[in-house]
């Protein structure tokens, strides 16, 4: 009988290839759709009172600086720290930025220290300056409105025209529903949508971002919202909602004949080039398998994987080595890496993620790698890459031990409970809720 099965397998391998096929997700999570939400003019307030509306739930959003409106560049630089991206909205806040495309970056980039630097950009009164130096410093770029906010899965027509709702009182989006309503809409479309605030209408000190003031309470009801719907909407920068389209449009992932017995070995590749980015955020892939329990790495470093509906989900980055899919059910007694160490559904850390808090953060290097907990309950490092990385459960256990890969990794869910997590040689304590 076993001979029947595998005389079946090698048949189908020399004409078509393994019957192994892996899809990459749309969106991080295989969700419906993504949202970003930026913050223009560096109001005081950013720091003080939206970076902790969105810390609350693990949420990252993105925060354009104007150079010479003096920036609390320490608090920014503890958000950029924290997952969030700070990014460039000129010098000087002029008409039109022309002239300042590359300075306003390298300025940013001497204060704030983060992964690629400052990669993206908002113009300052919605004026698109020139293309070239646009494209020789920036990822993307940020308008204003334009009647095209809810894009498609593929994002903007124009990468340095990409459109964002404006909230407060200029327009309808100052109240929760109206920015819930958009993300429906984004849902809807299985696309992406990003919002553009300024200061707030009753929340600390908004400095010179009086433009069109929102109701601080709108968002966090938007993001509470967003919370009870983590299946369906990625909120996430402006910076990875565009590093992931374009790393999913670019990449195939193809299956690699002849692994072990027991193992499906891939390859995730994809080919942009430029000088900005090296296009390292992990993209989610899923392979259909009737697996109990897997181990899945990539280029050795243990990657975490859920089984959930007859597929293996993982996150993997693109060109970085070799994805292993192994299955863990047969006897291999003192390995136990997959992803649930001590509850029983696999899928249960995904889905309760109700109230998921970091602790704050304890530890720096010159890198700035850190350790968060995301809004669906994974511990995540970002700036890791090549170092080893350990969790230890409240006991002091090892539960997880890995090394970094790509510009972010989830690298643990597990058990509520309090955890500490070594990256290299720095620590931090976070908190699973
Ligand atoms: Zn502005």
């Amino acid at each position: 009988m076993n001979y029947t099965k595998i005389s079946l397998a090698l048949a189908l391998g020399s004409t078509m290839g393994w019957a192994q096929t892996a899809e990459i997700g749309t969106w991080a999570g295989f969700r419906k759709a993504a949202t970003s939400f930026t913050f223009d003019d560096n109001a005081p307030n950013h720091v003080t009172h939206a970076a902790p509306a969105f810390d609350e739930y693990g949420y990252k959003a993105t925060f354009n600086l104007v150079v010479n409106w003096n920036p609390d560049w320490s608090g920014f630089q503890k958000m950029a720290d924290n997952g969030h991206e700070i990014a460039s909205h000129s010098n000087t806040h002029g008409q039109n930025m022309s002239g300042e495309e590359a300075s306003s970056k390298k300025s940013i980039e001497g204060k704030i220290k983060q992964k690629y630097g400052t990669i993206t950009v908002a113009y300052p009164n919605c004026n698109v300056p020139g293309m070239d130096a646009l494209k020789a410093n920036y990822i993307a770029g940020r308008i204003c409105g334009n009647g095209q906010e809810v894009m498609g899965k593929d994002g903007p027509s124009d990468w340095f025209r990409v459109p964002a709702h404006m909230t407060g009182t200029t327009g309808s989006f100052n109240n929760t529903n109206a920015f819930t309503g958009a993300m429906q809409q984004a849902i809807q479309k299985g696309g992406w949508v990003m919002f553009l605030t300024h200061g707030f209408s009753n929340a600390g000190n908004n400095g010179n971002a009086n433009y069109s003031p929102t109701d601080l309470n709108a968002i966090k009801g938007a993001l509470k919202w967003a919370n009870q719907n983590d299946k369906e909407i990625w909120v996430t920068t402006f910076r990875s909602a565009t590093m992931y389209i374009k790393e999913r449009k670019a990449s195939k992932i193809e299956a690699q004949d002849g692994g072990a017995e027991g193992t499906m070995t891939f390859e995730l590749k994809h080919n942009i080039a430029d000088n900005i980015s090296k296009y390292d955020y992990p993209l989610s892939i899923r392979v259909k398998s009737d697996w109990k329990k897997v181990e899945v790495t990539q280029d050795g470093a243990a990657l975490e994987s859920k089984i959930d509906g007859g597929y293996i989900y993982f996150d993997a980055v693109p060109n970085a080595g070799k994805i292993v899919v192994k299955n863990a059910d047969a006897p291999a007694p003192e390995s136990s890496s997959s992803a649930e160490p001590e509850s029983s559904s696999s899928s249960e850390a995904v889905e309760s993620s109700s109230s998921v808090t970091a602790l704050p953060i304890q530890a720096f290097d010159d890198r700035h790698t850190s350790a968060y907990v995301d809004a669906s309950g994974y511990i995540t490092v970002q700036n890791a890459q090549g170092l080893n990385i350990t969790v230890f459960n409240s006991l002091g256990n090892v539960v997880r031990s890995t090394k970094g890969i790509g510009c972010e990794q989830k690298v643990f869910s597990g058990a509520k409970g309090m955890y500490v997590v070594k990256i290299g040689s720095k620590a931090w304590t976070l908190n699973i809720k």
